[in-house]
Order: C-alpha cells, then structure tokens, then sequence
C-alpha cells in the first residue's frame, strides 16, 4: 500500500507527454499551450496616446495653442508639432513628431476656432511608450499553460491564429458490476442504476480529455476481457469503475495484468479511495497506454478521480494541475475514529468558514452536489478542533 504522495509521484513519472496538434484561437479555449509563444513585434508598436485630447509639447502647456490636425487611431500623423502647436488626438492613435505629451480633452477650452487652452494641467504624459507592454522576442506564454480568455487575447495579440496544443487524450471508460443497470433501464430487486460511467465521462470531458464509453462489464472473465482489449487499442488511458477490492468478483487488477498492464500500486493509504489500481503498457517505443480501476462507490469514484485521474491527464497534456485551494477556519470539531489512512471530507463554505456535509460514506452520491470542496487530514491525526484553519481543495 503507497501513501497518497507516493501514489502521485509514481503516476507523474510514469507520464509520457502527448504530441500536440493545432486548433483555432476560439478553440484554445480550456487546451494546453504545447510551445513558448515568443512575441514578433513590440507592444505598444509606437508611442500612442492613452487619452482623448490634444498632442502637443510640454514647454507650450500655458500657452493658447493651434490646432494644425486631428489624428485618428489608425491613421498616420501628417504634421510635426512646432512651437505653439498642437494637434488632436484621440485614444490610441500615434503621437505625431515634436510632441512629448497629451493633454486630456477634459482639461480644456476652446478660447477660439482651431485654438485651444488647458487648464488643471500636471505632469502625465499621457503616452503609452513603445514596447513598455511587450518587447519584440519576449515569451508571453509558457508551454503547458492552461489557456483560459486572458491567455487567448495575448495568443490574438501575438498573431498565433492557430494554436499548438497538446493533442485531447482518449479515455476509454467501462463501469463494472453485475447489479448496474443504465439510468433509462428499469431497476429492479438487487439492482442499482448506473452512475460512475456518466461521472467519469463528465470528469474527463471537464478536463478537455474525450471520454469514450464502453456500457457496463459484467463481472465475469470473458467479458471484461473482451471489452479491455477494445478499450486498450482504441484509447491512451482505459478507466474502470468497480471491481478493484477484496471482492470474488472483483477482477480488474487480474484483467489489467492479463492485458499486459504493469500495476504499478493497487491500493493507497486514502479515504475514500484505498483500492485504486494504476498501471502502464509500453506498446511501442515512446508510446504507452496506462490503465486506472478505481473503487466502484461513487463518492470514492469521484474522489479518486479528482485526485489522481485529473492531475495525471493535466500532465499527459504537459500542464502541472495545482487544485485550486483557500485557507479556512473549521466551524465545527472534526473526529475520526482511525487515523492510519488520510481522509478527504467533503465540506460546504459558509459565511462563517467550513463545516462537513452530511455524509453517510462513499456511496452516498447524492451528498457530493452540497460539497464545495474537500478537506484533507493527514495520517495519524484523528481530530482537528473548531477554529482551526483548513485548506480547501475546490472541486
Ligand atoms: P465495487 O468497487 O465493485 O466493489 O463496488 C462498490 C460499491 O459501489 C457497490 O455497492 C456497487 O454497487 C457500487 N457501484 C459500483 N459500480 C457502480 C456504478 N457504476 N454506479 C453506481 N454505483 C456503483
Ligand atoms: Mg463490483
């Protein structure tokens, strides 16, 4: 049994980056940057005027000036500013020659036709310099950065119409167990319906990974067997729900390993969560199929997934996840009976800080909706009092 550090550190070195491929600006979107984006020109490209107003020099700024021309963004300055002289500008537009500052439109008056003269003048340029924002050959974004809005206007602003990203792993998903039923299938005697299949496609879809769905594998040989082999083949990480614990039944890890998949842990010290199989099957040279059984309660599903599943995809696609997470104050004593595992409980925020939700054990799904974020306590702590700060990993 490996330690939840442990676990992750074998799953971040077994990774092989995945090749990359190139998609539009608009469907950057959520992908991850595969090269540097290095910049080809200076940012502002000219000095520009950051205001409305007039261009003019700051050694005529008492004086009544003319107005020799107005300029407009996007268009070139015709006339040099001389003594006495100033020209119109508006916001974005190129600061003509002979100026060396631009006086705000609301700081001025009009004492006659093409004159003008300011008031409540001070010492703001005005002016955005050439290249204060960006320098011709400066790295604007790093490879593996996750490309939200902001990070698209900077790949617009560098002229990178088509983005490399790295390629959307394929995840093959498969949900065992002989009493599941899918959620349109009527549900009878010992029966449940079907949930992990449709949460994992969820989580892998979140994650920008495509998500194919194999049905349910019965719990026997042939049929697993069958459906993994499929599953290897047509995708870069297979997942199973289910059938990974101490149970008769429980044949994945033999399936794996029948499919030459090298586990490389089976359970970690973690609760929920203890029985998660991962494992690698080298293919060919460089490229590698890796296998995850995770336990078939759905809160350990969930859980396990957002653990170990998420970072590891994030990392195939060359972007290091770090779960988003605040610091607060508990609201209530948290005790627990043993403490040789280490604990994630699902929590709610409130106005005051953070308390548990109800919550029964790992199959009670439908408390997970109420979960704002999970808590985790260490190995061999079993009690954390009220008013202790937690941080709270954000789900
Ligand atoms: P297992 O890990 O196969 O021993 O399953 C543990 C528990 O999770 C059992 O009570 C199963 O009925 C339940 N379970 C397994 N797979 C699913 C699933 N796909 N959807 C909902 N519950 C499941
Ligand atoms: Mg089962």
């Amino acid at each position: 049994m490996v330690s939840y550090e442990e676990a992750l550190n074998i799953i971040i070195n077994s990774v092989i980056e995945l090749d990359k491929e190139k998609v539009s600006l608009r469907e950057s979107l959520g992908r991850i940057l595969a090269v540097d984006i290095v910049s080809d020109m200076d940012m502002p490209p000219f000095d520009k005027s950051a205001m409305d107003g007039y261009a003019c020099r700051q050694c005529d700024l008492q004086h009544i000036l003319s107005i020799i021309e107005t300029i407009q963004a996007g268009s070139l300055p015709e006339h040099k500013i001389l003594k006495d002289q100033c020209s119109k500008i508006m916001t974005g537009a190129m600061i003509p020659e002979g100026a060396d500052c631009v006086v705000m439109v609301e700081n001025s008056k009009k004492p006659g036709k093409d004159k003008v003269r300011f008031n409540n003048v001070n010492s703001n340029t005005n002016i955005c310099y050439k290249a204060e924002d960006i320098k011709k050959g400066d790295v604007l974004l790093s490879k593996g950065t996750y490309i939200k809005a902001q990070h698209i206007a900077v790949l617009a602003t560098a002229g990178c119409s088509k983005v490399p990203v790295a390629r959307k792993p394929k995840v093959g998903i498969i949900a065992t167990g002989d009493e599941l039923v899918e959620p349109q299938e009527k549900v009878s005697g010992s029966k449940i319906r079907n949930s992990n299949s449709y949460l994992l496609a969820a989580q892998v879809e979140t994650v920008k990974g495509i998500a194919n769905y194999y049905g349910i594998g019965r719990d026997n040989l042939k049929d697993l067997n069958d459906k993994v082999k499929k599953m290897k083949q047509e995708n870069d990480i297979v997942v199973f729900s289910g059938g990974v614990s101490m149970g008769d039944f429980d044949l994945v890890p033999k399936i794996l390993n029948d499919n030459n998949f090298k586990l490389l842990f089976e359970k970690i010290k973690i609760k929920p969560g203890k029985p998660v199989v991962f494992g690698i099957s080298d293919v060919d040279k460089g490229r590698r199929k890796y296998c995850f059984g995770l336990p078939g309660n759905p809160v350990s599903t969930f859980v396990s997934f957002e653990l170990f599943v998420k970072p590891f995809i994030y990392l195939l696609m060359g972007h290091k996840y770090k779960p988003k997470s605040i610091r607060l104050p508990l609201i209530e004593t948290i005790i627990r009976k043993k403490s040789e595992r280490m604990s994630f409980i699902p929590i709610t925020i409130t106005g005051e800080g953070v308390k548990r939700v109800e919550y029964h054990g790992s199959a009670h799904i439908s408390s997970l909706p109420l979960a704002d974020g999970l808590i985790s306590i260490p190995i061999g702590i079993s009690e954390i009092t009220e008013g202790t700060k937690v941080d709270v990993r954000q789900i």
